[in-house]
């Protein structure tokens, strides 16, 4: 198979590839190539300069910092995260979301550094990283950054990654993921292979007796051009008990922030059921996680 490529660089450190990028403005990072790849087959991209930073095992892996957070190396790939023991303990809701990309082929080679730097809303990473309050580290010629998930995207496919800059990692604070249960729902037409009509994230921090809402976050894919939050349901339940009446009001409130589209996928109409069921669905189910009591 033929693929249009001008020039491939394979960086051997992060310094050069951060080089490489300032030297040709006009290249393109690859890591695991499996949106690139078909971006340059497709014609989008076509005879273009990559910079390919796949070679750097410094960006893989997942660890613990001393102060409790989750390092996630960005060109970790999704089978490594699925089956990786801190994202098990931890994290095992992000476990899932990986393990519902694509099929084991794409799951072997794609990246979650690709997936949160492609920018599209139906990256089945990216919400539950929203939900988590997930921060992006990147590096480029004036040093490293970090981003708080919630500003990371600027809109449909444009994240906030300045010319030069690499994503080294994503960075889960131990109060983002500590004390919280969650789960993460893709619903798709088909059970592989197929990109998600809607996702779903949510996780909960119950109280000690399991009887209350402490904290619920929710995200979602495809409920508009980026991933978002939906806040006002959030605010809705935070302190309520853990009955039927809130789950309702929870779903209920989602509407409030979802703006999903017509596609050929599905309507807006439908997509907008499927997220309202979801979010009371995906609260069950991380309760559930939690020990929750239902008063
Ligand atoms: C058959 C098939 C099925 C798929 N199914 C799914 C699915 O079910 N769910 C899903 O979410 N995705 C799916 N995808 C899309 C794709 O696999 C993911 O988006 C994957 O995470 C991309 O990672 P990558 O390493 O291959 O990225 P690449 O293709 O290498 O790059 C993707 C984009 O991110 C940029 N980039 C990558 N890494 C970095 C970095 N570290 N720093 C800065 N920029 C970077 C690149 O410049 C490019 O713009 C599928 C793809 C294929 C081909």
């Amino acid at each position: 198979m033929k693929y249009d490529i001008k020039k491939l660089y394979e960086a051997a450190s992060l310094d050069e590839a951060i080089s490489l990028l300032d030297e040709h403005p006009e290249a393109k990072i690859i890591a695991g190539g499996s949106d690139v790849l078909i971006s340059i087959r497709g014609g989008e991209l076509a005879g273009c300069t990559l910079v390919s930073i796949y070679g750097l095992d410094d960006l893989r892996g997942v660890t613990v910092d001393e102060d409790g957070t989750i390092r996630i190396g960005s060109l970790t790939s999704f089978t490594s995260i699925a089956r990786n023991e801190i994202i098990m303990k931890y994290l095992p809701y992000l476990g899932e979301a990986a393990a519902s990309v694509g099929g084991p082929q794409v799951r072997n080679i794609g990246t979650i550094g690709g997936n949160t730097c492609n920018g599209v809303t139906s990256a089945d990473t990216a919400s539950t990283l929203l939900a988590l309050d997930a921060i992006i580290e990147v590096k480029g010629k004036d040093g490293y950054r970090r981003i708080p998930m919630k500003n990371w995207y600027i809109k449909a496919k444009v994240v906030d990654l300045k010319p030069t800059e690499v994503q080294t990692a994503i960075l889960i604070p131990k109060e983002s993921y500590q004390g919280y249960f969650g789960n993460y729902y893709k619903y798709s037409a088909r059970h592989a292979m197929d990109i998600a009509t809607c996702g779903c994230s949510v996780n909960v921090k119950l109280s000690d007796d399991k009887k209350t809402i402490e904290d619920v976050r929710i995200a979602y894919g495809v409920a508009g051009p980026v991933p978002l939050r939906a806040g006002t349901a959030e605010a809705a339940v935070k302190g309520r008990a853990v009955n039927l009446e809130t789950l309702e009001l929870f779903s209920e409130k989602v509407k409030d922030d979802i703006n999903p589209r017509t596609s050929w996928r599905a309507s807006k109409e439908f997509r907008t059921h499927l997220m309202t069921e979801l979010a009371r669905r995906c609260l069950t189910e991380s309760i559930s996680r939690s020990g929750g009591i239902f008063q």
